[in-house]
């Protein structure tokens, strides 16, 4: 996949910094290299505090590098402003880990994924209204959903809204930070399950952000090691086991394995509860 394409993203040298009064700096991302192919799924891994939401966040520009340069295929989009930043901004969408952070409690959920579709003008209202309960149904939510508050959506099924959002105005990358990180594990495999499908029928390309290395490797063709700010090695994900060269890796790899053991046992533990629950 990485030999005959140029990178839809690229990162060179990103430098982030955070300045905190009376406190020393907090270097969150030293000299980060990296690039996204077309089509591409690439994990970024690593503990808390490792940089992994600074980077997605610098890309996104929420936050601004320090130095170094973020390029979306020919363009320099380090530091966009107005109708640029805008319409880079429909072009990379970012899905995080609480939903319920980015929902208008007073919205219902038909009028938060149609929102986008107006916004940028890609569609006029009756069609809009058509496409969002699509994109209900494509995300497995049910189009009267539409009426509902996000209140009334489980933490699984919000997400599902958040991605539906994500999708509607076909962006070329998606972020995911953490996106499946607060969900029980069951719904965590469903919406793994439906990223997976996304990946399969659109071309879109995607950032998939985790602390957990068994998460990142079941989605990602690529994964970048993060510790400390910076990337540590970049790994074919089906070869990672023969290919970590990076002790950080090693070691992530081993909790990662006794943390599915983990999982595993709670699956269990759930569908035991499940059939007591159904008898
Ligand atoms: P991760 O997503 O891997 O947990 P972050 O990118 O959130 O890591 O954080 C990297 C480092 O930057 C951490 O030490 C964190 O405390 C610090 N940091 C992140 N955001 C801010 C901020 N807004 N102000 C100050 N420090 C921050
Ligand atoms: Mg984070």
């Amino acid at each position: 996949m990485t030999d005959d394409k140029s990178p839809i993203l690229r990162l060179n040298s990103v430098c982030k910094t955070y300045e905190l009064k009376g406190q020393q700096a907090v270097q969150a991302l030293q000299n980060v290299n990296l690039a996204v192919y077309p089509g591409e799924c690439l994990g970024i891994v690593g503990q808390s505090g490792s940089g992994k939401s600074s980077l997605a966040k610098c890309v996104t520009q929420l936050e601004h590098v320090n130095s170094g340069e973020i390029w979306y295929r020919q363009q320099e989009i380090t530091r966009l402003r107005g109708e640029k930043l805008r319409r880079m901004r429909k072009q990379i969408q970012m899905v995080f880990q609480e939903p319920s952070m980015i929902f208008n409690p007073r919205m219902k959920i038909g009028m938060f994924i149609c929102e986008p579709l107006l916004n940028y003008k890609l569609m006029k209202g009756p069609q809009a209204v058509q496409e969002t309960r699509k994109l209900l149904e494509r995300v497995g939510l049910s189009a009267s959903d539409a009426d509902k508050y996000p209140h009334e959506l489980s933490g699984g099924q919000q997400q599902r809204a958040v991605i539906a959002r994500a999708i509607g105005v076909r962006p070329e990358i998606i972020i995911f930070d953490e996106a499946t990180s607060a969900l029980d594990v069951s719904i965590q495999q469903q919406i793994l399950d439906l990223l997976m499908e996304l990946r399969r029928e659109t071309a879109v390309s995607s950032i998939f952000i985790s602390h957990d290395l068994a998460v990142v490797q079941q989605v990602s063709d690529r994964i970048a090691v993060m510790h400390q700010g910076k990337v540590v090695e970049v790994l074919d994900s089906a070869r990672l086991s023969s290919s970590a060269n990076h002790s950080y890796t090693r070691s992530l790899m081993s909790s990662a394995l006794s943390l599915r053991k983990l999982k595993d046992e709670m699956q269990k533990r759930e569908r035991v509860v499940v059939l007591a629950e159904s008898i």
